[in-house]
């Protein structure tokens, strides 16, 4: 199977792809997390779309796909299942995501989008915090004051950080971007008839449930 994890900025695509990816075995790519890398450690790719990726705005189709291509061509020999997590994001991404995995003779892809409103989305972007070392997710309404600052996880408590586009403004122009550029991309697959809707408000662990209820039609 091949899963697209579709949702807005802060809607919990990034906890629930893990989930799935356990449970499923699937390979996870998250066209954010491969886009942070690339800026932190200064790749070409890195340094061209660092100050687009800082103001919310969305990297250019081709480079993403690249991205993209890129990882499926490297762990293709290990596995024929792979959840994209954040991609398709525009309409050309939907054909290129369709011709790569045809090129690599992959089944084609089901989408599932978690929905949630845009006042909970603030919330919980806003809150969001990463570990500097292991890259795990924190949210500060859900930790106690004095875990705030560091990672209960790693060994040394390395400090939580803030992405830099999960602040107040940064994320209003991300929803934005969502609404004009990538809800088309969900209705198109509403209207083939690939898509399911779940409700991503509440516990996580209710959301996995709802997911899985989906994906367990598909196996
Ligand atoms: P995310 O972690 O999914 O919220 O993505 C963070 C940022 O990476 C986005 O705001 C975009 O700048 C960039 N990005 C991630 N995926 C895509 C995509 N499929 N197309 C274009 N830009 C993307």
């Amino acid at each position: 199977m091949n899963l697209v994890l579709f949702g807005p900025p802060g809607a919990g695509k990034g906890t629930q792809a893990q989930r799935v990816c356990a449970r499923y075995r699937l390979k996870h790519l998250s066209t954010g997390d491969a886009i942070r890398s690339a800026i932190r450690e200064e790749t070409k790719i890195g340094r061209l779309v660092a100050e687009l990726v800082e103001h919310g705005e969305l990297v250019p189709d081709d480079m993403v796909t690249g991205i993209v291509e890129e990882f499926v061509a490297r762990n293709r020999s290990q596995t024929d299942s792979f959840l994209f997590d954040g991609y398709p994001r525009t309409l050309p991404q939907i054909e290129q995501l369709d011709s790569l995995l045809e090129a690599h003779r992959l089944t084609p892809a089901v989408v599932v989008s978690l929905e949630v409103p845009d006042d909970d989305l603030v919330r919980r972007v806003t809150g969001r915090r990463i570990c500097s070392e292991c890259r795990r997710v924190f949210n500060i309404h859900a930790l106690d004051r004095q875990a705030i600052a560091s990672c209960e996880i790693c060994h040394g408590s390395p400090p939580l950080i803030q992405r830099k586009d999960d602040t107040v403004e940064t994320l209003s122009e991300r929803l934005r971007i969502y609404h004009a550029q990538t809800e088309p991309v969900l209705h198109q697959y509403e209207m083939a008839g690939k898509l399911a809707t779940i409700d991503g408000t509440g516990d996580p662990d209710e959301v996995f449930e709802r997911l899985c209820g989906i994906l367990s039609e598909q196996y």
